[in-house]
């Protein structure tokens, strides 16, 4: 039996889980009770994700992302699906050890694969665990806004499909808006980027969210690139294992009066308000910005989670590890806030 009682930074909090739910051979969610004192600091957008603290007798603990399968308007409480990783060590202890009335270190939702407005008509992509984040934008777009949802879901077999009874109920209930696209690999091989391309031309026009391996989000790059979407209109979220320990309060950064006498200035739009801060050249401007105490989102502070994305408007950045952006992103303005420290005088940023 687990149970963690204090909570190891001022960031995180314990939650008590209270379901486990076996959803294939391999995946279970995991659903959270949030109590009332906490329901602000845990209300999310769709395509967010958690951050769980898992202990390990060999370092202590790990911390690993995962994306909330709830919507925050049909699903009365969070609730995050982990699949198992052959090997991996995180998702096979919360698979192995987690039931209902246990307790998890949790950090507060966090992530930037959401959907500006449930307005749009959306064209999802998913395979295997990816479809966390995707089911929850599709509930979400369904309940919320007016639209049309397309999904293709790839799964290797009928076994391994998550959440298939969910997704068969809602395109029953949603017959002229929500189409689901059933992709086995068991049957017809893996997709190629010219039958995705074939599959989405109808929907050109639509937003597009994407979510699973690597090879796959290539292929539906590339399929999306053949019909003309604007990259403008297509995301995607990827899913990795952190190194870090984004959970330890960590030490308002210090700065010598030789690395103020040298620092950049940045105007920097959070939330609406524009703040002016000096940017001395060695920091990122997640530190700068928390020793300002601005309520900068971020989470793993090692260039993996993508919760510090942000865009540059004016001015130019260096960045150390940034994989989890495309090529594209970047050309766009993208940077990851964590990793971003200044190379022109003078920079504009917008969160
Ligand atoms: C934003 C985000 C959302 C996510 N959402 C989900 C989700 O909804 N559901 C989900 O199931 N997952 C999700 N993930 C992925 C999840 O965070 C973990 O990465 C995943 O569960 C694997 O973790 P693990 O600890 O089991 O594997 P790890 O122990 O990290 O291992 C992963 C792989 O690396 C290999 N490996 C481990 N250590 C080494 C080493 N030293 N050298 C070489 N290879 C090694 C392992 O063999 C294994 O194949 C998400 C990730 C991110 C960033």
């Amino acid at each position: 039996m687990t149970t963690v009682e204090v909570p190891h930074g001022s960031r995180s909090v314990i939650l008590t889980v209270s379901a486990v739910v076996q959803e294939t051979a391999d995946t279970r969610s995991i659903v959270f009770a949030v109590p009332d004192e906490l329901r602000d600091k845990f209300a999310y957008k769709p395509g967010q994700f958690l951050t769980l603290r898992i202990p390990s007798e060999q370092t202590g603990s790990v911390a690993r992302c995962y994306s909330l399968a709830s919507s925050p308007y049909t699903d009365d409480a969070p609730k995050v699906t982990v699949k198992r990783t052959s090997d991996g060590y995180g998702s096979n202890w919360l698979c192995d050890n987690i039931a209902a009335g246990q307790t998890l270190e949790v950090l507060p939702p966090a992530g930037v694969f959401t959907p500006k407005s449930l307005d749009h008509d959306f064209l999802l992509f998913g395979a295997g665990s990816g479809i966390t984040p995707v089911i929850s934008i599709l509930k979400s777009a369904l309940t919320q806004g007016s639209g049309k949802v397309v999904l293709v879901y790839a799964n290797r077999d009928e076994k391994s499909v998550i959440f298939a009874e969910e997704l068969r109920a809602l395109a029953e209930k949603y017959p002229t808006r929500l189409t689901v696209v059933h992709w086995l690999e068991s049957v017809q091989g893996l997709p190629t980027a010219d039958q995705l391309a074939a599959l989405a031309v109808p929907y050109e026009s639509y937003e597009a969210f994407m979510c699973g391996p690597g090879p796959f989000m290539d292929t539906v790059h590339q399929a999306l690139n053949t019909v003309g979407m604007p990259r403008a209109r297509v995301h995607a979220e990827v899913f990795n294992s952190l190194s870090g320990d984004p959970f330890a309060d960590q030490a308002p950064v210090e700065i010598s009066d030789e690395e103020a006498a040298d620092a950049a200035t940045v105007e920097v739009e959070l939330d609406g308000v524009v703040h002016e801060l000096s940017w001395p050249r060695k920091q990122t401007l997640v530190d700068i910005m928390l020793a300002k105490g601005l309520d900068v989102p971020y989470s793993c502070q090692e260039g993996e989670c993508g919760s510090c994305a942000c865009t540059v408007l004016e001015g130019k950045v260096e960045m150390e590890n940034c994989d989890v952006l495309d090529p594209e992103d970047i050309e766009a303005g993208y940077i990851l806030g964590c990793q971003a420290r200044p190379v022109t005088d003078h920079l504009k940023i917008e969160f």
